[in-house]
């Protein structure tokens, strides 16, 4: 039998291990969460929690389990999969590659995947049946591929890997990824505003809520840009080390925000120019209908409020499109004349 979701939290470990004619760790590795929940940590506090697991000492496996679900961690299976299942096993059960955070879609059909419909304000979510036997409904797509496709690849290799890196490790890498993108340094760090804006942008606010991880781009101290820094502890969910790393390899290259300090290099305005309005376009695409954002919030979250406050003369494509968005649905002052924006934003041919 293949990967199995754990239904069993409140049994003892090794019991089941044995009945299940399996080792604890086999059990531990192969049918749990718990090699994705692990991922992003050290070799010793793997080993320390897999003891902790096995021997149960507090309640080790749910909080293990929990830590591997993000949001309401909703139970999700695939239609295909249980006829598959029906017809090899007789009966069907959960697979551990559907429960992960982030994923919509089966690995092995490519189906949207069902989710058990859950009562407004029920906490948590118990799964006392198999999934033949739920009425699920299809999840809502957030995530757009190849993003959805790549964190995908990247969480069900996590439930296959057995080595392990220091967490410290992988923030290097982080860094040497932003390093590479180019996002502009702020003191001994990255600038906050430029990363924690991209990184909004590059996933969505919806999805980010339906997570709760979303945050505000003026917030120093967000979680993204923790995991770009080094020195001291942050105990962070592979969730979120797998949204970073993603964002980092898969994101276009940020547009600079920052002033040019003077002496240094003349900075090409009419290429920012050209990249700004690119990105602003992009954000106004994606703006869920119905959303009122002013110009300033459209500006900040395509990255260039600064630069565009103090360069609007010079930057004419940029205002042009700004321009644009004034009179559209989705301008908080918005003036009129409709119907021709989408044209003119380039949404419609
Ligand atoms: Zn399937």
């Amino acid at each position: 039998m293949s990967s199995q979701w754990p239904l069993f939290l409140s049994s003892h470990l090794a019991v089941l291990a044995k009945a299940m004619s399996l080792t604890s760790l086999g059990l531990l590795y192969d049918h749990t969460v718990f090699p994705y929940s692990t991922a992003r940590m050290g070799p010793f506090e793997t080993k320390r929690l897999a003891e902790n697991v096995i021997e149960l000492r507090g309640k080790s496996l749910t909080v293990l389990v929990q830590s591997a679900s993000v949001g309401r961690g909703i139970p999700r299976y695939c239609q295909a999969c249980i006829d598959d299942d029906l017809s090899h096993y007789g009966e069907s059960y959960w697979r551990r590659r559907h429960n992960l955070p982030f994923i919509q879609r089966c690995s092995i059909h490519g189906e949207l995947l069902l989710a058990l419909p859950v009562k407004k304000h029920s906490a948590a979510i118990a799964v006392t049946r198999l999934p033949e036997e739920c009425d699920g409904l299809v999840v809502k797509e957030l995530l757009p591929d190849p993003t959805a496709s790549v964190l995908m690849a990247l969480s069900i290799g996590c439930l296959e890997a057995m080595d392990r890196r220091e967490e410290l490790e992988w923030r290097q890498e982080y860094r040497q990824l932003a390093e590479r993108k180019g996002y502009p340094r702020q003191g001994c760090g990255f600038s906050s505003l430029s990363v924690l804006t991209a990184f909004r942008q590059f996933y969505g606010e919806e999805l980010l809520d339906s997570a709760g991880l979303n945050f505000l781009p003026t917030e120093t101290n967000a979680w993204p840009i923790m995991l770009l820094r080094s020195g001291y502890e942050v105990a962070a969910t592979t969730a979120r080390h797998l949204l970073v790393q993603t964002f980092l390899e898969h994101s276009d290259v940020p547009i600079p925000m920052q002033m040019t300090a003077p002496g240094r290099k003349r900075r090409d305005i009419a290429l920012e120019d050209k990249l700004l309005a690119r990105e602003v376009r992009r954000v106004i695409a994606k703006l869920p209908a119905g959303t009122r954002i002013s110009v300033t919030e459209l500006l900040v979250r395509a990255g260039g409020w600064a630069v565009f406050r103090h360069n609007r003369k010079a930057m004419p494509r940029t205002n042009q499109v700004v321009q644009d968005f004034r009179i559209t649905n989705f301008s908080e002052r918005q003036v009129g004349r409709r119907p021709y924006w989408r044209k003119r934003l380039g949404l419609e041919k």
